[in-house]
């Protein structure tokens, strides 16, 4: 019985996608634009808000050093550590950050969901590749860098999914 179930679920999703808009992308000539921000959390609701999981945004006015991304990053890849940052926030008396290895993320959104202090973000920033392994290690500074991206063909993310216009 779950077999036909299944089968019928398959159908029903190739079947909605049939209606679907193709294109193809000359990337990198042309770049995809995502609308809206990335995966974040919403306090409200106590769940994440659809959106892009690119490259990370670190809020250092609101990071409290707590850790709880690196810990909940630490069964999945090992992505985040946390450093040492010259400044002095009186909310992170041990002046300590999370840096992120692009290397190892896999982009789940789980310290997103971790920090309770609405201090990291997910963006639509997805040009990460580099030539080294180190330019891959993003730095508090770095993450706190909004990134800044141009690009060509909307789509939008939410709670159905992903969609161009
Ligand atoms: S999004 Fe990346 S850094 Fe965050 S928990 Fe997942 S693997 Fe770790
Ligand atoms: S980003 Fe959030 S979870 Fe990570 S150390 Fe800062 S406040 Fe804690």
């Amino acid at each position: 019985m779950s077999n036909v179930i299944g089968i019928i679920r398959a159908l029903n999703s190739g079947v909605k996608h049939l209606a679907i808009k193709r294109f193809t992308l000359r990337y990198p000539e042309q770049k995809l634009k995502f609308v809206g921000d990335g995966f974040q959390f919403n306090p409200e609701t106590g769940v994440g808000i659809a959106g892009l999981r690119g490259r990370h945004i670190l809020f250092h006015e609101h990071c409290t050093g707590c850790q709880l991304c690196s810990v909940a990053c630490e069964g999945i890849a090992e992505a985040i550590s946390m450093v040492k940052i010259h400044e002095t926030w009186k909310h992170n008396k041990k002046a300590i950050m999370p840096q992120i290895d692009y290397g190892k993320c896999v982009f789940c959104g789980l310290c997103v969901d971790a920090c309770p202090f609405y201090a990291l973000y997910m963006t639509n920033d997805y040009e990460l590749s580099s030539f080294t392994k180190s330019a891959l290690i993003y730095t508090p500074a770095q993450l706190a860098i909004k990134p800044n991206i141009a690009q060509d063909v909307e789509i939008k993310i939410d709670d159905r999914g992903a969609s161009h216009g």
